[in-house]
């Protein structure tokens, strides 16, 4: 007769003879998820205190998420399938014998147990605080370049902190062209929030903005997160062409140059489709202020209309002028299409050409 098992790690389930393991998708998928969100700098504290406001049912007998439960978690090669015995001395714990490989099922793979291992090492060097950094790079290991598949790797040089080809930094091959990360950044987000390309971004987008508005650092942070998240989840691959498509026509020697005006970049999502996009509009200009009364006058646009258009001229993103004005994004996106019939205008930009055109910002 086979043994009985006593305990199961928190994300196996136990058949109901105790003599097997039982792996459990949605378990597997949340482990896999807290090693992500490891992986992308994010301390034990808040990884518990994203799942817990997410309402993730923690997988003991307390309904709530720890930092101890996501530190033993993430330090556990259980999660990779490798038993090993332990023995309690003098109240701590110390292996005996060999590691058992292929003991559990595993419910991720070793190489992101080894990425999470190599992520948590650089957290601890660099001292972070529990409350946790804002979140450098939302787009670590996702990134390759469009000329030569490398790996584009974000580059920090002092205060310049850019996405760069890894031949461009450790060859001196490809392409010396590289992207500010806050403009890539700014230019993704937009991109994402215009295309409609998932579906909880732009929520997350306005919490981001808000919190921005606001500076709360805990709320940007927990939205960063969560687009972070959302990212990973959807984004296949992002490739980056830090000089346009196709290629400059020559190599150039010499410094890397950065935001060359043809930037662009083609994310493919999961289910195989790609988009490609470009550089985002000026940054909010937040001295600039429109008139929305002489905007809805000179266009005929309805007094909603022209709020809209005011915010959208002054750099807002659709997302964060439809929460102002209290309108759903559905309904925003109908006005704006609304203001474009009346205006003759088939984009945002050109909508904001005309508005400048027509009103001098205060
Ligand atoms: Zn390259």
């Amino acid at each position: 007769m086979a043994k009985k098992i006593k305990k199961a790690p928190g994300w196996l389930g136990l058949s109901e003879d105790r003599t097997s393991f039982v792996y459990i998708p949605e378990r597997a998928e949340i482990v896999r998820q807290i090693f992500e969100l490891s992986i992308a700098g994010l301390g034990g504290y808040t990884i518990a205190k994203l799942l817990n406001s997410k309402k993730v049912p923690a997988f003991g007998t307390s309904k709530r998420w720890d930092q101890s439960t996501i530190h033993n978690m993430l330090s556990s090669r259980a999660t990779i399938g490798e038993y090993q015995r332990k023995q309690t001395i003098e109240g701590k714990e110390h292996p005996v014998g060999y590691p058992e490989p292929g003991y559990y099922p595993p419910v991720i793979q070793e190489s992101l147990f080894q990425a999470a291992q190599e992520a948590r090492q650089r957290n601890l060097a660099i001292g972070r605080g529990r409350k946790g950094r804002l979140i450098t790079n939302l787009f670590a290991g996702l990134t390759t370049c469009a000329y030569c598949n490398s790996p584009v790797k974000f580059h920090s040089n002092g205060n310049s902190k850019s996405l760069i080809c890894e031949a461009v930094l450790e060859r001196d091959e490809c392409f010396k062209f590289g992207w500010s990360y806050g403009d890539f950044e700014r230019s993704f987000f937009e991109f994402l929030d215009e295309n409609r390309a998932l579906p909880d971004f732009s929520e997350q987008l306005v919490n981001l903005r808000i919190g921005i508005e606001e500076r709360a650092h805990g709320d940007i942070y927990n939205a960063r997160a969560e687009i972070m998240r959302i990212v990973k989840a959807s984004v296949l691959r992002l490739t980056i062409a830090s000089a346009g498509m196709p290629p400059p026509s020559s190599r150039l020697g010499g410094p890397i140059r950065r935001n060359h005006p043809k930037r662009s970049f083609t994310a493919t999502f999961n289910d195989d489709s790609s988009r490609t996009g470009y550089l985002a509009l000026p940054q909010k200009r937040s001295n600039q202020k429109f008139d929305s009364v002489e905007l809805s006058k000179s266009l005929r646009l309805s007094p909603r209309q022209g709020t809209l258009t005011a915010l959208l001229a002054e750099g807002e993103t659709l997302s964060f002028a439809a929460e102002k004005l209290g309108l759903t994004l559905a309904t925003a996106r109908w006005h704006l299409r609304e203001i474009f019939k009346k205006t003759d205008t088939h984009s945002q930009v050109e909508l904001i050409r005309l508005a400048e055109a027509t009103c001098s910002p205060k």
